[in-house]
Parts: structure tokens; C-alpha cells; sequence
């Protein structure tokens, strides 16, 4: 079957023929439908070199996957060949506290997981081919009814991160409440579906390109805002008496926007870096308002993958995806870097 791998460290991705996979015991192979082009898989590319995480290529991209199951290893009971799934994509260990209860991207216990903080896609060979073996079946979840695979593989990641994210701070949204979406790309679009589906906060939408914030506006901001030097004041100017946000998601993580987040934020608010872009914040005593909680926050649990799926087949979230064959999934990540992909790229093979 053909593959798209990723060889080395700075290098660029290469399609390429390997052998089909097969299931062992336990294991589950999917029949691709939809691999989505993740912005961090550019990172993978270019930014990281031995040493960065703990594995490395080659191995094929693609960590956000779903398509139908193919073939079913000894001892897999639950599933059907043909069945549509979704593959969750954080691999741990799957007997840690954390894994128990579905919170693989935190595993205690990574020496035990197939690979070490990653997963198909992520130092394992992941959907950006025909078929894909997944290690274990616990990780394959059925499709609810009025779901498919192509628009499945996009709720795997760019779904599931920021439906995480947002939950964790349902708290402070209630109505009367503002949340802040800082870079309308791949997530940030959904986060904004997310936002609108399972909150009542008006919701702000920041990027620097008009494109994108038309994209937000379509999935239902309240208001949005190309960024500039002004927009801190813009955000706090749109909420009751200037009080500001109470959630920001950066889905960029730079100097910038982190500074923009935390001039932004509301007292006792919320200020999560979902992006990966590195970017620092200094934080002391005077530098935020009281009682922000700034936090980093990564993917999502399993359990929450289940209910993003169920917002998805309701048509409640729904990412808009650019599809790609597998030909010419290069050009996709081209695209994804220079910023011309609108919403999410999905590689169907
Ligand atoms: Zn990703
Ligand atoms: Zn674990």
C-alpha cells in the first residue's frame, strides 16, 4: 500500500509503498477514509530534532484518523469488519490511572505504551495511507449513526483538543459570559462550533487573516477582530463594563498571542495555550489579573472523544475540510504552511 512517511528530522514528508499492515491479537487494522493534515505534523517537519520528543521517524504522518475496520485481530469482540470508526489518537499505556479512565495523552506510565508519549501518526505509523494498525482495540470507537469517516478524522483532533480545552472551563461560561478564540485555523474554527454548541458565552474570535475570521463569523462568533496593537482593548471594550474575557484560547501559543490573552483576560479567567508555537508569558503578582489561570492543555480523553462525535453526528460541530488525495497530501502540508487551507485538510486515499 502507499504511504505518506515521514523520513527523517527536517526533512519532507515522501509517499512511498510499504506493506500492508495486519492485526495481531487484540489489534484492529482501519481502511482509511479521512486523515487530517495537523498544523503540529509542520513542527514534526521542520522544528523538531532527536532529542525533542521521545521517539522518532521514520514512520507515516497522521494522527487524526477514521475511516472503517478492516481486519480484526485474535480476541477483538465489540466490532465488525466494515464498521465505521474513529481511531482515538493518544496511545498509553492503558493500565495507569490516567489511562483507566480514557486520559491517554496524560499516561503515568508512557515505558508501557507503544510508544512513549505518541501514537499513530506520532512515532507510530499513523493514517496517512491505506490502512492503519491500531495497536489496541480500546482505541477504535464506532461512529454514532449520521456520521462519516471524512468528517470523523477532523473531530480526532482538531475536534477533540479544543472541545477539551473548552469544557474544562464550562465553568466560567455562563450566559453573560465572554469567551476569546485567538487563531481561527484547523481548531480555532471548531473551537468556535464548540463554544456556540455547548455554551451561551459570547464568543470573540482574533486571527490576522480576513479569510479566517469570515470562517468564524459563518460557524457563529458574536464578533471578530482582525489583531492588531488595539485589540486587548477591543475585547475588554465589547464586555460589560470592560471587564474583559472571561476564557481565552490561544490556539497559537506566540509571544503575541499570549500577551494579547492575558491583557484580555478577565479577573479569576481563564488563559489556555492550546497552540504549540513555544511562546513565553512572564506571570507575577502584577503582570495578570488576579486569580487568571493560565494553563497548557493537550488533546482530550476518550470519553470526550465519544461526546465530540456526538456533537458531530448531530451537525452541532462540524469542521470545514479541504480534501486531498494521497497524491497529493504534500501539497497539502504546502498549503497548511503558507496559510491558504480553509479550515481542515483531509487526506482521502
Ligand atoms: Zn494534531
Ligand atoms: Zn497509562
Amino acid at each position: 500500500m502507499r504511504a505518506l512517511r515521514l523520513p527523517g528530522w527536517k526533512s519532507e514528508p515522501e509517499l512511498v509503498e510499504v506493506a500492508e499492515p495486519t492485526a495481531g491479537p487484540g489489534q484492529v487494522v482501519v481502511r482509511i477514509g479521512g486523515a487530517g493534515a495537523c498544523h503540529s505534523d509542520l513542527h514534526l517537519m521542520h522544528d523538531f530534532e532527536a532529542g525533542t520528543v521521545p521517539w522518532n521517524p521514520p514512520f507515516t504522518l497522521g494522527h487524526e484518523n477514521a475511516g472503517w475496520v478492516h481486519d480484526l485481530g485474535a480476541g477483538v469482540t465489540g466490532l465488525e469488519v466494515g464498521q465505521p470508526v474513529a481511531v482515538y489518537g493518544p496511545w498509553g499505556c492503558g493500565t495507569c490511572a490516567r489511562c483507566r479512565v480514557g486520559v491517554d495523552p496524560y499516561c503515568e506510565n508512557p515505558a508501557a505504551a507503544p510508544v512513549p508519549g505518541g501514537g499513530g501518526g506520532l512515532g507510530l505509523d499513523g493514517g496517512m495511507a491505506e490502512y492503519e494498525l491500531v495497536p489496541d482495540a480500546r482505541h477504535v470507537v464506532p461512529l454514532p449513526e449520521g456520521l462519516d469517516p471524512l468528517h470523523a478524522a477532523p473531530l480526532t483532533d482538531a475536534g477533540l483538543t479544543p472541545y477539551h480545552a473548552i469544557r474544562r472551563s464550562w465553568h466560567k461560561l455562563p450566559p453573560g459570559s465572554t469567551a476569546v478564540v485567538i487563531g481561527v485555523g484547523g481548531l480555532g474554527h471548531v473551537g468556535v462550533q464548540i463554544l456556540k454548541a455547548t455554551t451561551a458565552a459570547r464568543v470573540i474570535a482574533v486571527d490576522t487573516r480576513p479569510e479566517a475570521l469570515k470562517l468564524a463569523e459563518e460557524y457563529g462568533a458574536d464578533l471578530t477582530l482582525v489583531s492588531g496593537e488595539a485589540t486587548a482593548q477591543e475585547i475588554r471594550g465589547a464586555t460589560p463594563g470592560g471587564r474583559g474575557a472571561d476564557v481565552v484560547l490561544d490556539f497559537v501559543g506566540a509571544d503575541a498571542t499570549l500577551r494579547l490573552g492575558a491583557a484580555a483576560a478577565r479577573t479569576v479567567g481563564d488563559l489556555t495555550i492550546v497552540g504549540i508555537a513555544g511562546g513565553t508569558l512572564p506571570v507575577s503578582f502584577f503582570s495578570v489579573p488576579y486569580e487568571v489561570s493560565i494553563q497548557t492543555t493537550y488533546w482530550g480523553s476518550r470519553p470526550e472523544l465519544i461526546e465530540v462525535l456526538d456533537l458531530g453526528a448531530r451537525g452541532l460541530v462540524r469542521p470545514k475540510t479541504t480534501t486531498f488525495s494521497l497524491d497529493e497530501a504534500v501539497d497539502a502540508y504546502r498549503k497548511l504552511q503558507d496559510g491558504s487551507v480553509e479550515g481542515r485538510a483531509v487526506i482521502v486515499p
